[in-house]
């Protein structure tokens, strides 16, 4: 239907996808786990399901990293830079797109602030945007 194509790619260039669909969600998560995995206060993260995904080049050079006392938890990497790269999440038939990965404008902004009670003692939220103390359960907007 649309011809939106967002490009993405790793530091090193070696990973490369794109997008069919612009995200229908985004947020900005503060857990422990997304601060460790992005060493910021916070990973801004969109959404897309998932056949919008696809790899253009070094698919071969992905690893994942699953945390082993989380549900699903994973860490989904470049193995030549260790940028931090989309995560697909079937059970909930969407990709996690690391926003700062991206090469295109995916037309949205974080729209709410999640896991706020795990934010770091530094991190300062300096915005209006919706503040959620833990997860929050999002769907894909109707078209
Ligand atoms: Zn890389
Ligand atoms: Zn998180």
């Amino acid at each position: 239907m649309s011809d939106i194509i967002l490009g993405g790619s790793c530091l090193c260039g070696t990973v490369r996808y794109e997008l069919t669909e612009a995200p229908f969600w985004a947020h900005s998560c503060h857990c422990t786990r997304c601060r460790k995995i992005t060493g910021s206060p916070f990973a801004a993260n969109a959404f897309v399901p998932l056949e919008a995904l696809r790899y253009v080049e070094g698919e071969e050079h992905i690893r994942s990293y699953r945390v082993p006392k989380a549900e699903r938890f994973t860490h989904t990497f470049c193995t030549v830079c260790g940028s931090t790269l989309p995560s697909p999440n079937p059970s909930k038939s969407r990709v996690v797109i690391p926003m700062g990965s991206l090469d295109d404008n995916p037309g949205l902004s974080p729209k709410a602030h999640i896991w706020v009670n795990s934010k770091a003692a530094w991190d300062v939220i300096a915005d209006d945007l919706p503040q959620h103390p833990e997860a929050l359960d999002f769907q894909p907007q109707e078209p």
